[in-house]
């Protein structure tokens, strides 16, 4: 509620998103308004189950409905488009946000429960020559409940409980660190959404200092780092990120997190073929990664129009893995999701609605 500014003795939050309230900010904002307390909790619990509409919420009175749009912003969160891959029954859903941003968010199937990938910014400004989300520029970072909308629209939409939330979509979350740690902090309300930390995995492509500050917050969020090579030279050429931060000093802020939380550490490589997917390559990640709490994701790299990147061969991924495995390095081959309807990761883009911005 601090950004609220107090006009003729009420608070006036026009600017803030109707699901970056929690359920303590909703019942200051009742005692303000004169509104029985009892109302928070109504519509806290409409707002967790991804009603951005005053409409849905049938229980709470038209008047107290008529405060809720004064003082902040609700019918914003628009489903634009809801694509199904054919391939595996991937989803996508295209957000237009209340300032005419686009975001991409997806909804994957596995055995254990459905996972939504989220994105934590419109855009990004992290330059990954293979990514699709870093060829449309930067827009603007999401607001906590701009991410956990995504996860509670979707559900609503899906009308299935989702069981885990990967922060991979567009977007570094480490750019947008604050958001990003108050979205996990709404969806871990046993009142809201009620998502464990354990079930919420962030990825970043490597920004050392929030690696670090994330290490201190000594939360059980899930860890993954974006590496896509072995070393400098290499990972320079296909993400900038790496020229503000050496394989030394990302890989010494990954040892300090796995001795702090006792948590385990994902590496995700995309597999570009020529590029990064040699048996020289896959020897050098392997003594990169020997001995440390590790786990590395294989991704035969999507192919994004606009980049000159190729996939890797089934062969040559398999290869990969196994040069990791006998050197003693723990490694899955993921499996591809949503590629025919540019679903997949590295395929995500921001947009804007014509004219709106
Ligand atoms: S891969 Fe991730 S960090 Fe890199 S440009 Fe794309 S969204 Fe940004």
């Amino acid at each position: 509620m601090q950004d609220g500014k107090r006009q003729k003795g009420r608070l006036i939050l026009k600017e803030k998103f109707c699901l970056d309230l929690n359920l303590n900010d909703l019942t200051l904002w009742c005692e303000a308004r004169g509104v029985p307390k009892y109302r928070a909790s109504q519509v806290y619990g409409w707002l967790s189950s991804g009603c951005v509409n005053t409409d849905d919420m049938t229980n709470v009175p038209k008047n107290v409905r008529a405060m809720l749009e004064e003082d902040f912003i609700f019918g914003s969160f628009e489903l634009r488009e809801h694509l199904v891959s054919k391939l595996d029954g991937t989803e996508k859903f295209v957000y237009a946000l209340y300032d005419g941003n686009i975001i991409e968010t997806v909804a994957m199937r596995y055995k254990p429960g459905i996972s939504v990938c989220v994105s934590s910014q419109a855009g990004c400004k992290m330059g990954c020559t293979f990514c699709a989300s870093a060829k449309i520029g930067f827009g603007r970072s999401l607001t906590s409940g701009e991410i956990l909308a995504q996860v509670a629209v979707t559900q609503k939409i899906i009308g299935e409980r989702i069981r885990s939330v990967v922060i991979m979509g567009i977007g570094e979350p480490f750019d947008n660190y604050e958001n990003v740690m108050g979205f996990i902090k709404l969806a871990n309300d046993p009142d809201g959404l009620n998502l464990g930390a354990r079930h919420i995995t962030l990825s970043t492509c490597g920004l050392v200092p929030k690696i670090e500050e994330f290490t201190r917050e000594g939360l059980q969020v899930n860890l993954s780092i974006s590496l896509h090579a072995p070393n400098d030279e290499l990972r320079k050429k296909l993400m900038p990120v790496a020229k503000a931060y050496s394989i030394e000093q990302l890989m010494k802020a990954c040892k300090e997190y796995t001795e702090a939380t006792k948590r385990r550490i994902t590496f995700e490589y995309s597999l570009f073929a020529g590029v990064n997917d040699t048996p020289q390559c896959a020897a050098e990640l392997t003594k990169l990664l020997k001995g440390g709490l590790y786990h590395v994701n294989l991704i035969a790299a999507n192919e994004v129009p606009g980049t000159v990147f190729k996939s890797s061969s089934p062969a040559k991924v398999k290869q990969f893995r196994d040069i990791l495995e006998s050197g003693g390095i723990n490694a899955t081959i993921r499996r591809e999701m949503g590629s025919d309807i540019m679903a997949a990761c590295g395929q995500l883009r921001r947009g804007t609605i014509e004219g709106a911005r």
